[in-house]
């Protein structure tokens, strides 16, 4: 079985714009949100700097209100509800995944803190992933439990079992395909049919596939959520959120985001735009890179084993192919048991692998993990350190020999 899939084939979803409708999802990465006849031709849309819309007539000022009360937010009344260029970056996004509208925010944290809150209250219980992307987890059990809220960490594996945690009180859950670190695949639609059953919101974090590798609204997720500083920005630039919303979803985040002052800067907005056109190019060539240097690493004797779900014995491949068109450049590597110094060595010197929180960019970055450390509903057994690594663009046999002498370096160390 080959380990990279075909091309995607998922073809637009009903009910976004028309004129793109029969396209491939190539296609429609280059042209959604893009309205060159109203804006002199220009390709791109503008950049709107704006706090302030003015309003020709006190009927005109009312109506944006009463509008706005209703919750439509389709005219634009004041910059931290967005511009004309928040909206494209919006619509485009939407568009891909099938969305009804989306919600740009100031940043990916920014975006979790906004669907969370938009649909938790005092007193009700949230389900959250136990692999969750660490901060998250920190948004959860430092500042939702103090307004009142429970939360309880579920096994990623846990699938349709998720009905067993339900509670009347359960309001959200939380997901993230693959795992943050781990990068086990979740069973999303088992688990977003479930809570469809019982009213309960679901949110998915879908950063590392990005829209164009997994469409969480098509499989019952209610909120798409994305870190677009990741590879929809492209280029370790700028920080952005964008959470893509089902109808019934997108007015409470909509709300939330804007009266929590989630906004973003337009800058960043003009930004991800522009690195949204260039996704679909780089995405395959960030696959390509991290099957070719994830598989050179399976054969290394310092490896134990190499988490990536593109690769056809990965224990969740098939659940991977089942529901994914792509994967993107990120992936982990559990380590043989070796010394801080060992781990040191070798990390302290990559001239390729650079050592970043990050990931997502055209640059490749590494970093050593411990997963153990933030898990609590599962176990993390594996006794060696774990590196996620990113594969940016650089050429793949360049990566592999900065790894190699990496190796070196950790096995002279011993
Ligand atoms: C980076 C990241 C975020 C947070 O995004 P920021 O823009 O850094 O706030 C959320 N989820 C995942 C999976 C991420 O990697």
């Amino acid at each position: 079985m080959s380990d990279t899939p075909a091309p995607s084939a998922a073809a637009l979803p009903p009910g976004a714009d028309p004129a793109l409708a029969g396209y491939g999802i190539d296609t429609v990465a280059l042209h959604a949100g893009r309205h060159p006849e109203r804006f002199h031709g220009v390709v791109n849309p503008p950049v709107y700097h704006a706090s302030t819309f003015i309003f020709e007539t006190v009927e005109q000022l009312i109506d944006t209100r009463h509008e706005r009360a209703g919750g439509a937010f389709e005219q634009f009344t004041y910059g931290r509800e967005g511009t004309p260029t928040t909206r494209a970056l919006e619509d485009a996004v939407s568009t891909l995944e099938g969305g009804y509208r989306a919600v740009v925010t100031s940043c990916g944290l920014g975006a979790i803190a906004a669907s969370l809150t938009a649909f938790l209250s005092a007193g009700d219980h949230l389900l959250i992933i136990d692999s969750v992307y660490g901060p998250a987890r920190a948004f959860c059990d430092e500042f939702l439990i103090r307004f009142g809220v429970e939360v309880t960490y579920f096994d990623p594996l846990i699938g349709a079992g998720i009905r067993e945690l339900f509670q009347p009180n359960t309001k959200v859950v939380y997901l993230e395909s693959p795992c943050s670190l781990t990068f086990e695949v979740v069973d999303v639609p088992a688990i977003a049919a479930a809570c469809r059953e019982r009213g309960i919101t679901t949110i998915m974090d879908n950063t590392w596939a990005s829209p164009l590798c997994f469409r969480p609204l098509d499989h019952g997720v209610d909120v798409s959520l994305h870190a677009a500083t990741k590879y929809i920005s492209g280029h370790s630039d700028l920080m952005l959120g964008i959470a893509v919303c089902t109808e019934p979803a997108f007015i409470p985040v909509k709300k939330t985001a804007s009266g929590s002052g989630y906004c973003g800067g337009p800058d960043d907005v003009y930004m991800a735009l522009r690195g949204l056109r260039t996704l679909p190019i780089r995405m395959k060539r960030h696959q390509e890179t991290a099957t070719h240097v994830a598989r050179w690493l399976q054969q290394r004797p310092e490896v134990a084993r190499v988490m990536y779900p593109a690769l056809s014995d990965d224990p969740g491949h098939a659940l991977w192919k089942r529901d994914f068109h792509g994967a993107s450049g990120l992936f982990g590597a559990v380590l043989q048991p070796c010394s801080p110094a060992q781990l040191a060595a070798m990390l302290d010197h990559m001239e390729l692998f650079r050592m970043g929180y990050s990931w997502g960019g055209y640059e490749s970055l590494v970093v050593p993990t411990w997963p153990a450390t933030l898990r609590t509903a599962t176990e993390w057994k594996d006794p060696g350190p774990a590196l996620r690594l990113h594969a940016g663009l650089e050429d793949p046999d360049d990566l592999i020999r900065d790894l190699e002498k990496g190796f070196a370096r950790l096995a002279a160390a011993a």
